[in-house]
């Protein structure tokens, strides 16, 4: 028996879509990489995160083959922050990625993972004197963010009798505004020039790399065109005035992944340029540099999200649907900003996972969180659904299984799906004990007697 549906009255819109394209989706989404959702929440609860190997390896092949057909040298390093499940990490890892860090924490991560200390990249502003310690110790690339962490790094190194491998981070103009200039020495000031003459007076640091992070979903290829242009040039002056090689040139991440930014006019895969497209700005602007071709330095590349959003899910469920005061229609789902900060500025694409009549309606998506900034999609078009329908969430790899937040309500499931289909628990969901167990509550606390 079908379920009864109340009838809407909707504007006819004959003709071709308008501005704000057609209906989202025509069919539901069942199933991920051949599992079904139904299945998938019926063994692992909703909400629940799913991840797709497949699309990492193939989303990952993808990028270096784009940048090494152009360029001699690549290598990435997987970006940390942007997901640091063990289970992401060791896929990057095993298709030949290093580490990229930019704490303490998820340095020793990519340690117990199994990265050698050489093959980590430990950016950020925040090292103490003991992380540059144990990271000279590894041998691995220290990228000096500013002054400060140089002068303490160069105490280290005297003491300790080793030499430090290390890289600049540079900011820039790039076209690009705001310009990310809080991170790094800046370039056209010089302020990365000083810093340069800085190290290469010190025996027991190498300056091996030049670095760069310009921002994050970039949809400029001119301005990484610009950045590796920049560094290039700064290899030159570097080889001129010491007749000392640069290593490596690091051009950092912030490749757009396929979602659409908030406001805007297209969907995000209609406008994002393409790994072929970064990699020909890049690649050219090397190439193209004057550096002799037998002393082209190597490429690294730290591409987070652009590798990751699309092999992340997030299955939910509807929890209730009103009207607010205005006539719209409201969804409330069991997942909120708590598990989607990225929805902060994506608009996400949300698709039912079970058949839909042909009406949509636009609504408002809300999460469950008693916060009123907990909305997932200010206006979706959506098919009607009823209270325990189940939608699933795209692209949400990148970031949001780093920024999750335990707030009101702990973190659900995480499982991965592998290249055969097989379906693993890669992090269990979080539950009461997970956060008494940190707590410690003094004796006179203890009951809720006074004592
Ligand atoms: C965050 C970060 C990245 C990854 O950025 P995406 O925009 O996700 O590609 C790379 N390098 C550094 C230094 C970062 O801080």
């Amino acid at each position: 028996m079908l379920p009864y549906e109340r009838p809407i009255i909707t504007r006819y819109n004959p003709g071709i879509t308008n501005k704000f394209g057609s209906k989202v989706d025509y069919f539901p989404f069942t199933q991920i990489d051949g599992v079904p959702v139904k299945r998938l929440i019926d063994a692992y609860g909703s909400p629940c995160f799913v991840l797709s190997e497949r699309t990492i390896r193939d989303t990952y092949r993808n990028a270096l083959r784009a940048f090494s057909t152009r360029y001699p040298k690549v290598q990435f390093a997987w970006s940390y922050k942007t997901n640091y499940l063990n289970a992401v990490c060791q896929v990057f890892h095993q298709e030949g990625a290093w580490a990229e860090v930019v704490s303490m924490f998820e340095y020793q991560k990519a340690i117990l993972n199994g990265v050698p200390g050489e093959q980590i990249l430990f950016n950020g502003p925040d090292k103490t004197a003991d992380d540059l310690r144990i990271a000279l110790q590894n041998n691995s690339l220290i990228h000096i963010d500013h002054f400060d962490e140089l002068y303490l790094l160069s105490e280290i190194v005297r003491d300790s009798g080793k030499k430090a491998r290390v890289a600049i981070r540079i900011n820039m103009d790039t076209g690009v505004y705001p310009q990310w200039d809080r991170f790094g020495f800046n370039y056209e000031n010089e302020t990365a020039w000083e810093a340069v003459q800085k190290i290469m007076g010190q025996s027991n640091m190498i300056l091996t790399g030049l670095h760069c992070h310009i921002g994050t979903y970039m949809l400029s290829t001119r301005a990484y065109h610009l950045a590796a242009t920049k560094l290039a040039q700064l290899a030159l002056r570097i080889k001129g005035q010491y007749g000392h090689r640069i290593a490596y040139i690091d051009i950092g991440g912030g490749f757009a992944s396929g979602n659409t930014l908030k406001g805007s006019y297209l969907q995000g895969s209609d406008v994002i340029p393409t790994m072929d497209d970064y990699a020909e700005a890049i690649s050219t602007a090397l190439l193209g540099s004057g550096i002799p071709t037998a002393e082209l330095p190597s490429l690294y590349l730290e591409a987070g999200r652009a590798l990751i959003d699309d092999a992340g899910y997030l299955l939910g469920s509807v929890l209730a649907i009103k009207r607010l005061s205005d006539g719209r229609r409201a969804t409330i789902m069991d997942f909120g900003v708590n598990l989607l900060f990225t929805s902060f500025w994506y608009d996400h694409r949300i698709t039912p996972a079970q058949e839909f009549s042909r009406h949509t309606e636009d609504m408002v998506v809300y999460g469950p969180l008693c916060m009123n900034i907990d909305v997932v999609r200010e206006n979706i078009s959506l098919p009607l659904l009823n209270r325990g329908d189940h939608v699933v969430v795209h692209r949400v790899g990148a970031y949001n299984m780093t920024q999750w937040m335990q707030f009101i309500s702990m973190r659900p499931n995480v499982v991965l799906i592998d290249l055969e289909g097989g379906v693993h628990l890669v992090r269990a969901r979080e539950t009461v004990d997970t956060l008494n167990q940190q707590e410690q509550t003094p004796a006179h606390l203890l009951s809720i007697s006074p004592v």
